[in-house]
């Protein structure tokens, strides 16, 4: 009897015990059957109270039930607590911290020629001129021969030009077959630029690639002359380079102007002082330009004693070069993104 109170006694100790020191809810249930299921040592004492006498009975009876009561009460308010602190971490853990700065995500961006393609052509639009495109796959009719460069001259040897094999056709050395087709497609005035690639058999090296991009422009219309050109590419020079900028023409040669220039700008490095980018001259030449050849406007029908016009060409890669202080035009083709991502628009 005194064997068997203290038995009870000793299982209530260890099991208030374990429940105060249970961590999780987990262990918590554990405890509950060490302490109160089937093979607990008071489960065992009740089992047996057959075999006592009735006053035992009921003085191990009260016993057991004054031990699960402060069992079920000690489990009961550790549970209150472990519940309470797993929902504190499960919220601290969940937690949206609304306030954060968002992740950066990397949208893409337009490549850096096609930014300076854009704002080329965009200028040209500002003065009254509109997109016109063609195809980069061309007969030699539209590439030479309209233009003003017949058979075996040769001015076709200096753009060795790239032929599609089995065909007569090529890929067009500049964006000037555009030129003639625009002008097939409708009647004078026109007044277009012509952004485009062009194939030339160049190496690929600092300064060359096979393939780069052109801007062209052609104006034919009533009356115009070498000074509408002139004018036109000033007022283009001072929108891309800036208000203080000047334009210089010195003479030069094409066969679909004439008369034709070189055109070129104040340094943007130097302002013209003279630097090393232009070697000491204080200019960079950045396109070609001209009176369009009568034979070109005879090419498409249009009489060159009522029609006249002026037309220019640039190449993007050079212009960006200068304008960008890229020293290699590798740079514009290898998409190196450490390379890209300073260009930004
Ligand atoms: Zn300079």
């Amino acid at each position: 009897m005194t064997e068997t109170a203290s038995l009870i006694a000793e299982a209530t100790r260890t099991a208030l015990d374990e429940a105060r020191a249970a961590a999780t809810l987990a262990d918590l249930r554990e405890v509950r059957v060490r302490a109160l299921g089937r093979k607990a040592p008071m489960s065992r004492v009740r089992a047996q109270m057959g075999s006592l006498s009735e006053d035992e009975r009921r003085e191990i009876g009260r016993l057991l039930n004054e031990a699960r009561g402060m069992i079920e009460s000690a489990l009961a308010a550790r549970e209150g607590e472990l519940a309470a602190r797993e929902q504190e971490e499960t919220l601290a853990r969940d937690r949206i911290d609304v306030s954060a700065p968002g992740r950066r995500r990397d949208v893409g961006h337009p490549h850096p020629l096609t930014l300076m393609a854009d704002r080329i052509v965009d200028i040209f639009i500002g003065m009254g001129f509109r997109v016109a495109e063609g195809p980069e796959v061309e007969t030699d009719w539209y590439n030479f021969q309209a233009l003003n460069i017949p058979p075996d001259h040769p001015a076709r040897s200096m753009q060795d030009t790239m032929h599609v094999e089995g065909t007569d056709l090529l890929m067009r050395t500049h964006t000037s077959p555009v030129q003639v087709r625009a002008m097939q497609a409708q009647d004078p005035p026109i007044y277009v630029v012509v952004p485009g690639r062009v194939y030339r058999r160049d190496p690929f090296d600092a300064t060359h690639s096979p393939v780069f991009q052109q801007i062209e422009g052609l104006a034919v219309d009533k009356g115009l002359s070498f000074a509408d050109l002139k004018g036109t590419l000033a007022a283009f020079a001072r929108e891309m380079f800036g208000p203080r900028q000047r334009v210089r023409f010195r003479p030069s040669y094409f066969q679909f102007t004439e008369p034709s220039a070189e055109v070129d700008v104040l340094c943007m490095n130097c302002e013209g002082a003279g630097c090393s980018a232009c070697g000491r001259s204080g200019w960079i030449e950045i396109m070609g330009a001209g009176s369009v050849h009568p034979n070109v406007l005879k090419a498409v029908g249009w009489d060159p004693e009522v029609w006249s016009g002026f037309a220019f060409g640039l190449g993007v890669e050079r212009v960006a070069m200068r304008a960008l202080g890229v020293r290699d035009i590798r740079w514009f083709y290898e998409n190196d993104q450490r390379f890209l991502a300073g260009f930004h628009a």
